[in-house]
Formats: C-alpha cells, sequence, structure tokens
C-alpha cells in the first residue's frame, strides 16, 4: 500500500461520522464533564452542552479561581451534582489552554487534508479499497445552492470563539442521510439529509458534526485506539524515538484497524456528546430543540435500530431510540426554563 493511500485510510478511518446521548440523570447525581468552554452567561459556563455553576466551595485546579477568567475555548473537565434546576454545580472544576501539540493532532490534520485534498482533486467522495480500487461514495459540490444552504446553517450553529475560515463546507450527492465532520474542519453533508429534513432538523444534525470537530474526537479516538492497539504510552513513543516511518506508519494502520473494529461501547461516550453539545449549538443559534427528538424518530423509521446503517463508515452512534430518550433528557435539564 503506497503513502498516499495509506494516509487517505488514516484521514479516512479518523474522519468521525454523524450523530448520539446522556445515561439517566437525576437530580443531585454525580456528573463527570470533559468539553470546552464554549458561552459564559450569568455567571454559569456552558461545557459539554450543560450549565456549570461554581461556588465558594467549588475547587478550582490550573490558574483560573473564577469563571469571569476563563477564556471561551479552553479545555474544561468539571465533577460536581445535577442541581434540581438542571444545571451542574462544580465540587471541582480544571480548566487549561487547548494545546495545538496535543498526541495525534498533527496525524489527524494531515491525514485527514490528504483525504479532502484527494476527494476534491476529482470532485468525488471515494472509500479507498485494497488493490488501489475505490468504492464511490458521490459527487462532491464545493459552491451551488445546496453548499450555501448548509454554510449559513454552519455559520449560525458554530460557537462564537471558532473561527469561521476553519470550517469548510462541501455536500455529497448521495440519497442516503449522513454527514460528517473531519478534524481539519471539513464538513460533508449527504444530499439525501438535505432533501428530506427543513432547516430545523438538518441543525440537530449539523451541530452534531460541528461538535465533534469542536470537542477533536477525532484525535481523542485515534488516541484510544492506539491505547486499544499496543497498549500504553511507551510503545508510542518508542515509535516516535525510532523515527523509523514504517514503524510509524504501523501505528496509524493500528490505529486505523482498531478504529474500523470498534464496537458499542468505545466511540458512544463521543457520538453522546456530540449529540449533546450539538443540541446546545442548535439552542443557541435560535433553533426550537423541543423538536430534536424528532430528528431521532425519523432515523428510527427510516433506518430501524441499526447502529451502522445510520453511520459514517466506521463510527459508533447510540441507537436511535436511546438518542432520542437522550435528547429528550437533555431538554428537560437544560432548556425548559
Ligand atoms: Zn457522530
Amino acid at each position: 500500500m503506497g503513502d498516499l493511500s495509506l494516509r487517505i485510510l488514516t484521514g479516512f478511518v479518523l474522519a468521525i461520522g454523524l450523530v448520539a446521548g446522556l445515561p439517566g440523570v437525576s437530580a443531585q447525581e454525580s456528573v463527570k464533564l470533559d468539553g470546552y468552554a464554549e458561552w459564559k452567561r450569568g455567571g454559569e459556563l456552558v461545557v459539554d452542552g450543560q450549565r456549570v455553576r461554581t461556588d465558594a466551595a467549588t475547587k478550582w485546579k490550573g490558574r483560573h479561581t473564577g469563571v469571569e477568567t476563563v477564556p471561551l475555548g479552553d479545555e474544561v473537565r468539571v465533577t460536581g451534582t445535577r442541581q434540581d434546576d438542571g444545571s451542574v454545580l462544580a465540587r471541582q472544576i480544571d480548566v487549561r489552554p487547548n494545546s495545538a501539540n496535543a498526541l495525534f493532532e498533527a496525524d489527524v490534520l494531515a491525514g485527514t487534508a490528504e483525504l479532502e485534498a484527494a476527494w476534491l482533486r476529482d470532485k468525488l467522495a471515494f472509500e479507498p479499497r485494497d488493490g488501489g480500487q475505490i468504492a464511490k461514495i458521490g459527487e462532491v459540490a464545493d459552491s451551488g445552492p445546496k453548499v450555501e444552504r448548509v454554510r449559513r446553517l454552519v455559520a449560525r450553529l458554530a460557537p462564537p470563539y471558532v473561527p469561521r475560515e476553519k470550517l469548510r463546507v462541501y455536500v455529497i450527492e448521495n440519497k442516503e442521510w449522513n454527514a460528517m465532520a473531519m478534524g481539519n474542519g471539513a464538513i460533508w453533508v449527504f444530499s439525501g439529509i438535505m432533501d428530506d429534513m427543513p432547516d430545523d432538523q438538518l441543525a440537530v444534525v449539523v451541530g452534531h458534526e460541528l461538535a465533534h470537530y469542536t470537542h477533536e474526537h477525532s484525535r481523542r479516538q485515534a488516541r484510544r485506539g492506539i491505547w486499544t492497539q499496543i497498549g500504553g504510552l511507551a510503545a508510542i513513543l518508542g515509535a516516535e524515538a525510532i523515527g523509523n516511518d514504517a514503524v510509524r506508519a504501523s501505528v496509524q494502520i493500528g490505529a486505523a484497524l482498531s478504529l474500523s473494529a470498534l464496537n458499542a461501547g468505545y466511540g458512544r461516550d463521543l457520538e453522546d456528546q456530540a449529540d449533546r453539545v450539538g443540541l446546545r449549538y442548535a439552542y443557541e443559534a435560535g433553533f426550537p430543540v423541543a423538536d430534536a427528538p424528532g430528528v431521532w424518530q425519523r432515523f428510527l423509521e427510516k433506518y430501524g435500530q441499526e447502529d451502522r446503517v445510520t453511520n459514517f463508515f466506521f463510527s459508533d452512534h447510540s441507537r436511535a431510540s436511546t438518542r432520542r430518550r437522550n435528547l429528550e433528557r437533555e431538554i428537560a435539564q437544560n432548556y425548559r426554563r
């Protein structure tokens, strides 16, 4: 397999697909959040789609001691308890700058940039197959009314701290319901879901994809894949230290294989987070989120409970019915005030 096809495969695998929920949460339940500071409002911080409050007893880790100084876009980890009003009261909050040198960030960017360029070269989205063969996914449009429609949605949905020039929008001619965000900011939406869904519903799907991008799910998932495959930091550091392209390539292949072999449980928490955060994006953009669970109802009716049918390639999603219930709980906790 040539280097290009390897990198395409890697980029392909690292690109994460469509939309997913939150386990049962009741008041006073313990909650852990791992996300980013996305909005500040009335002394609350929005993290992982949740409204996070602090009080005098909150323990601050890192260099901040109050919500006021936390920069939007910083990584935030919270442990706290769910309050009766649906917000999360932080017992401990850890804020750190979003590092551009995180493990696998460069691999994700290089691999996805390679795949994006390959798809744009002939305006054709395809899946690499053995022996240099390809499986056609659909023709790619980078301009025109459909692209403009998605572009308008993306501009509305992306949180303010995300530079709009980092996001590139494409439409793939394919009648299935699907969409994908690459780790490098390329957003791909199938024409099928655009034809069948009004903007209010498409916003939930595009919001989900944006959350994959803003929450760096490609690199997080790649990191987990490596852990699974070769079992530890030492092996990775060893590969880097050797400086051997073949070894590094095997690490990438390892990531690819383990990602593709994933099944329920591995990527589901990231999919669920993308659902929570994507719902927040739709809400903040002014879309009527009360109808968001209906999007999953529609997926359920079209595709049944199949996990894989609604996925883009290898990614894992919660079952459509679970996702619908999760969104209903999210709305009850966060958007009914
Ligand atoms: Zn997804």
